[in-house]
């Protein structure tokens, strides 16, 4: 199964593309996630993305493209992928489909209210990158991670300034999008607001 989450950041895609590859047993691929291991590590991709990511605008088309063409090529990819947080441009989608062919793509829809509610709240281990949540997923001891013992800090980008302007990019170059996966039958919509299993029963269901 091959498919694309869309959302908006905070809709909960990376909790339920832990859930869903598990389900269907394909590989979750976020470029968020390759981005954030990249500056971690100090890599000179994660040296050219850094600023990007803190200020919360978008990497350059031609780079992100290359970085997922890359990994949809590994072997382990074979048997289905869920894409999160790509293709976020109706540029990225376009040379997509020119190496991949997709059987859905789930728009998670949430109300920017609950956005910012749930943004706000998350907060990440600095040592392992476990996450919580202030209200929904607490620690068991306020600022400290309950795998590891690290540090829980705040992700730059879910400052509130940084989660408007996420929020801006998103609307701006999402709908676009959303409009073209329509165009070409492939959008599934799918309340976000219930729990991660309601979801998961809701996105079996759409899939069928
Ligand atoms: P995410 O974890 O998906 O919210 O992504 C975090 C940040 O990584 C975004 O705010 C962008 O700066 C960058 N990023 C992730 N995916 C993409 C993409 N498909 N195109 C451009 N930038 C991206």
């Amino acid at each position: 199964m091959k498919l694309v989450f869309l959302g908006p950041p905070g809709a909960g895609k990376g909790t339920l593309a832990a859930l869903a590859k598990d389900a269907f047993g394909i590989v979750h691929i976020s470029t968020g996630d390759i981005f954030r291991f990249n500056i971690k590590n100090g890599t000179p991709l994660g040296l050219k993305v850094k600023a990007i990511l803190d200020s919360g605008g978008l990497v350059p088309d031609e780079t992100t493209i290359e970085i997922v063409k890359d990994r949809l090529a590994q072997p382990d990819c074979a048997p289905g992928f869920l894409l999160d947080g790509f293709p976020r441009t109706v540029n990225q989608a376009e040379a997509l489909a020119g190496f991949a062919q997709l059987e859905a793509v789930i728009n998670f829809k949430l109300a920017d209210a609950q956005i910012i509610a749930r943004l706000s709240g998350r907060r990440v281990c600095k040592v392992c990158g476990t996450g919580f949540h202030l209200t929904s997923l607490p620690p068991k001891k306020a600022g400290v991670c309950d795998k590891c013992g690290g540090e829980l800090i705040q992700r730059k980008d879910d400052e509130p300034a940084s989660i408007a302007e996420r929020l801006k990019v998103y609307a701006e170059n999402t709908q676009p999008l959303i409009d073209w996966y329509k165009a070409k039958g492939l959008l599934k919509n799918i309340d976000a607001a219930p729990s991660p299993e309601v979801i998961l029963k809701d996105l079996k269901k759409v899939l069928k």
